[in-house]
Parts: C-alpha cells; sequence; structure tokens
C-alpha cells in the first residue's frame, strides 16, 4: 500500500483533537486576513505575526484600505517583521485585487497566483481555507514533514528535490469525492498539515511520540530525522560592514529613505556608507567642514545573505548649521516622538528608541 494512502485523515482527525484552533486569522474565511496572516507568516513564527497581524488589521481592516494607504504607512506598519520586498507586494496586491478584481480577491488558486507575492503554496493555502479547493501546499515546513515521511533524500532547495516534494504533496490530499462531500476537509486538513510541521515535526526535536503520521513515517523509522530534510550547508555568510551617520539638530534627527534594490528597501533609515571616510565627507558636504563625528559601539545585524555590521558616527549640529536648503536635500528630519510610527529597520528602530526627544535636545547642545 503506497504510504500516502490515510494520511490525509490522519492529518485531519490529529488536527480535530489537537491542532491549533484559535489562532487570530482562523476565526474569519475572509481573503483578505487569510492573506495578510499567509504573507506574514512567510519566513516567521507565529508567535511574532500575531501582534502584527492585529495592528495591522485594525489599521487597514479591508483590502481597498490598504491599496489606498501610503507606502509610508504600510511600510511602518511591516516594519521589524523583515524580507520587506513581502511589504511591498502586499501593497501592490491589495492594488491589483482593488483595479483588476473590483476590489474581491478571486476564489480559484490559478487566479490568486496572477496577483503580486502569491506563489503556488500560498495561493492554495487561501483557496482550500477560503473556498475549499482541493490544492496542495508546500511551504517550508511541509517540506520537511514530506522529506521525513517519505524519506526523501534530495536537496530540498534543489528543482528536483521541490518537484518530487510537490508530487507528493498532491498524492497526499484528501480524496476529490471526500473534499465533494465535506468542502472544510479541506481547511482541517492545510491547517493540521500546517500545525503538524511547525508544532511536532520540528527542525531540531522532532516530537515523534506524539506524531498521528510515526506508524509510516521512513525518517522515525530509519533514525535519520536529524538527517532529513537534506540540504546542502550554504557557504559561511560574508561579512559586511557599513557607517551610519547619526545626526541631531534641536530635537530632530536626520533620515534618509533607502533605494528600492538592496538592504531596507524603501524604509527610513540612518544615512549609511560604506566606508567612514565617505560618511566624513557626506558631513563636509551637507553642513560644514570640520565637524567632528563621535564614534559610536559597532552593532552586529544578521541578514539572509551576510552579517552586518553597523557602525554608528554621532553629531549633534549647531543650530545655525542646517539651512532649509540643507535640510530639504539630505532626506527628512524627524523629531523623536515620530521615529516609532515610521518604518524602521529592526536595528536602526533599537539604536534610536532609547533617544528620546529629550535626550535627543540635549545630546544636539553639546
Ligand atoms: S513521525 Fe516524526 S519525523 Fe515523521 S512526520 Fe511525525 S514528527 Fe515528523
Amino acid at each position: 500500500m503506497s504510504l500516502s494512502h490515510g494520511f490525509a485523515q490522519r492529518v485531519i482527525d490529529w488536527q480535530a483533537a489537537d491542532g491549533r484552533h484559535h489562532l487570530p486569522w482562523q476565526q474569519s474565511r475572509d481573503p483578505y486576513r487569510v492573506w495578510l496572516s499567509e504573507i506574514m507568516l512567510q519566513q516567521t513564527q507565529v508567535s511574532t505575526v500575531i501582534d502584527y497581524f492585529e495592528r495591522f488589521l485594525s489599521r487597514l481592516p479591508t483590502v481597498a484600505d490598504l491599496a489606498q494607504a501610503s507606502e509610508e504607512e504600510v511600510m511602518a506598519l511591516w516594519a521589524g517583521l523583515g524580507y520587506y520586498a513581502r511589504a511591498r507586494h502586499l501593497h501592490a496586491c491589495a492594488k491589483a485585487v482593488v483595479s483588476q478584481w473590483d476590489g474581491q480577491f478571486p476564489s480559484a488558486s490559478q487566479d490568486l497566483q496572477t496577483l503580486p507575492g502569491i506563489g503556488p503554496s500560498t495561493a492554495a493555502a487561501i483557496a482550500a481555507f477560503c473556498s475549499g479547493e482541493r490544492s496542495a501546499i508546500l511551504d517550508g515546513n511541509v517540506k520537511r514533514v514530506l522529506a521525513r515521511y517519505f524519506g526523501v533524500d534530495g536537496d530540498i532547495s534543489q528543482g528536483a528535490t521541490i518537484k518530487q516534494l510537490w508530487a507528493l504533496a498532491n498524492d497526499c490530499l484528501p480524496s476529490p469525492a471526500l473534499v465533494c462531500q465535506q468542502p472544510k476537509v479541506m481547511t482541517s486538513y492545510t491547517q493540521g498539515l500546517m500545525d503538524l510541521g511547525a508544532t511536532l515535526c520540528t527542525r531540531r526535536q522532532p516530537a515523534c511520540e506524539r506524531c498521528p503520521l510515526a506508524d509510516h513515517c521512513v525518517a522515525h523509522h530509519t533514525g535519520r530525522t536529524q538527517e532529513l530534510p537534506f540540504k546542502r550547508k550554504a557557504a559561511e555568510r560574508p561579512t559586511r560592514e557599513l557607517h551610519l551617520l547619526w545626526v541631531n539638530h534641536g530635537s530632530q534627527v536626520l533620515l534618509q529613505r533607502r533605494p528600492d534594490k538592496g538592504i531596507w528597501g524603501r524604509l527610513w533609515c540612518l544615512p549609511v556608507f560604506d566606508t567612514a571616510g565617505l560618511a566624513q565627507d557626506a558631513v563636509d558636504n551637507w553642513f560644514a567642514k570640520g565637524l567632528a563625528c563621535t564614534r559610536m559601539a559597532s552593532i552586529g545585524h544578521e541578514l539572509t545573505h551576510f552579517r552586518l555590521t553597523l557602525t554608528p558616527w554621532r553629531l549633534a549640529l549647531p543650530h545655525s548649521a542646517v539651512t532649509p536648503a540643507v535640510a530639504d536635500a539630505t532626506g527628512r528630519w524627524v523629531c523623536g516622538q515620530t521615529l516609532a510610527n515610521l518604518g524602521l529597520p529592526k536595528p536602526i528602530k533599537t539604536l534610536l528608541i532609547g533617544a528620546t526627544p529629550d535626550a535627543l535636545a540635549t545630546d544636539s547642545h553639546q
């Protein structure tokens, strides 16, 4: 008998008894909420997402609200979740739903995939949750469950292995007859697979003794849960050094918007330079020659493809140093109270958040 036989029913029964039933986005089949949660949950844990999800919805309760929101507001609501391309796609997707689909998300996964930022697995999850469509998901957690259960040896970052996992994910779906009789079964199955991957079949210590799939799981029976899924080790991430110019003028701090491409795309940030010399050149050009910055302790920050070492250089400008023309040319001057409402990269927010308006004002007169 094939290993996929009975797989779906075991997942469905386990979800009913032991799965998660109280996540905020589970209380609704509204495609906007389901889509928002799915995008936020990519690469991010449930415990982190819950606050962001609720704050986002309280400010932008419908897809039309999101489509109309300014980019700045969207980035500010997203700041701290990382992977900022997701926020830009989110905004673009809301605009496309409003302009191309009359403000209603399409129900079929094939149509959902045509929208910005929605890949096949996310489209399948939205369609399964909102319309009961019989479509397979294959996010990172599900790849791990299937690779272990079926004993898939190939590198899960490679196309051939991913294709094999998609085929297995389709084989495991509840039967068409069952989905036809009970459309809600797709919600239970899809949620069950997500829950199982997140809570039992975890990366480091899978709880096989509690798993409904343990009887037939290849990795469990062959003692290979630590080996599977296999992924070739990535090369050591390089370290990159950047220098931040932290300039205060009165109670204000100077920020610049990051370019579309590169790290922290479209977020507000302290001006960033590749070398300390370039940061000092900017001070000379923007304000006056001879103003010396104070070097602060460097901060480490991990990104997906490299490690960052950020060195802030601090400067409190005299009042006479910033004319309106200089202010326009250098970026945006923001007072301390406004910082919390801007979309700032996490390490920059952490750096600035301790500098209250009082501290900024005090420093600026030193
Ligand atoms: S038995 Fe263990 S390794 Fe296999 S699917 Fe369940 S938790 Fe994962």
